[in-house]
C-alpha cells in the first residue's frame, strides 16, 4: 500500500506528486522489505531535473513472524533525536496501558535512521540478542575513548560478514556516512554474555530499556549528564 505525497525536488526545488510507502510488512509485501534493505525504497526520480534522491519519513516496519514492529523516524530540521525518544516513549507508554494484560504485545523497536532499521532488520533474521549485541558495542567505544567517539561514529553490526568465529563491526560516521575500518569480536565473548542474559536479563533491560536500545545513544546521553 502506497500514498501519494507533494515532494519538492531537494535538487530543482520542483514539486511532484509521488508514491511513498509508510509501511514495510515482510510476510504481505517481501518485496518492499527488498527494497528496503538494498535502498530503492520511496526513492524519487525528479520528473524535472532527472535528480535521484530518497525521501525519508517514519516507517513502519511489521515482521509478524518474529513479533516484532519497528519504527523509523527520521531526525528533521524541527524534531531533534531527543524529541523524537521523548515522544516515541510517552505514546508507546499510553499504548502499553491500553492493552489487555493477556494479550501478548509485539516487540516495539525505534530507530532513527535507515542503515539502524537494516541492521536490527539482520539481527532480528539471525536471532541476535540486541541487548548484548549493544552491550558489546558499549565495551567497544569505552576501550577506544580516544578514537570512536560515540558524537562522530556509529558502530554497526555487520551479520553477513560476521562468522562463527567473530562478530564483524564497522565503523561509520555519523556525519558524511563513511564506512571506515572494521572491528572484530569473538563470538564466543558475545555467546557467554547471551548466557548471562539468559541467568539474568535485568541488568542489561536494565542498561537498555527501550524502544530505542542504542549504545550510542547511552553513551552520549552519559556524556550530557556527565
Ligand atoms: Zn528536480
Amino acid at each position: 500500500m502506497s500514498k501519494t505525497f507533494n515532494i519538492k525536488c531537494p535538487s530543482c526545488g520542483v514539486s511532484q506528486d509521488v508514491e511513498l510507502h509508510e509501511a514495510v510488512n515482510v510476510v504481505s509485501q517481501p518485496e518492499l522489505k527488498q527494497e528496503l534493505l538494498e535502498n530503492r525504497l520511496n526513492r524519487v526520480e525528479c520528473a524535472d531535473c532527472e535528480s535521484n534522491f530518497r525521501v525519508d519519513m517514519p516507517l513502519l516496519y511489521s515482521d509478524p513472524a518474529h513479533n516484532v514492529l519497528i519504527h523509523w523516524i527520521p531526525e528533521t530540521n524541527t524534531l531533534d533525536k531527543e524529541q523524537i525518544i521523548e515522544d516515541f516513549d510517552q505514546s508507546l507508554e499510553q499504548i502499553n496501558a491500553m492493552v489487555p494484560p493477556d494479550i501478548e504485545v509485539p516487540n516495539v523497536r525505534l530507530v532513527l535512521t535507515r542503515v539502524e532499521l537494516v541492521e536490527l532488520i539482520f539481527m532480528i533474521e539471525a536471532e541476535m540478542n540486541v541487548r548484548v549485541v549493544e552491550y558489546v558495542k558499549y565495551s567497544i567505544y569505552t576501550r577506544n575513548v580516544e578514537k570512536i567517539l560515540p558524537a562522530k561514529f556509529r558502530l554497526l553490526l555487520n551479520v553477513q560478514d560476521s562468522t562463527d568465529e567473530e562478530l564483524c563491526f564497522v565503523i561509520q560516521g555519523v556525519e558524511d556516512h563513511k564506512l571506515g575500518r572494521e572491528l572484530r569480536y569473538g563470538r564466543a565473548a558475545y555467546q557467554s554474555m547471551c548466557e548471562l542474559y539468559e541467568e539474568t536479563p535485568e541488568e542489561f533491560i536494565e542498561m537498555f530499556p527501550g524502544p530505542c536500545i542504542s549504545a550510542r545513544n547511552l553513551l552520549m546521553e552519559e556524556e550530557v549528564e556527565g
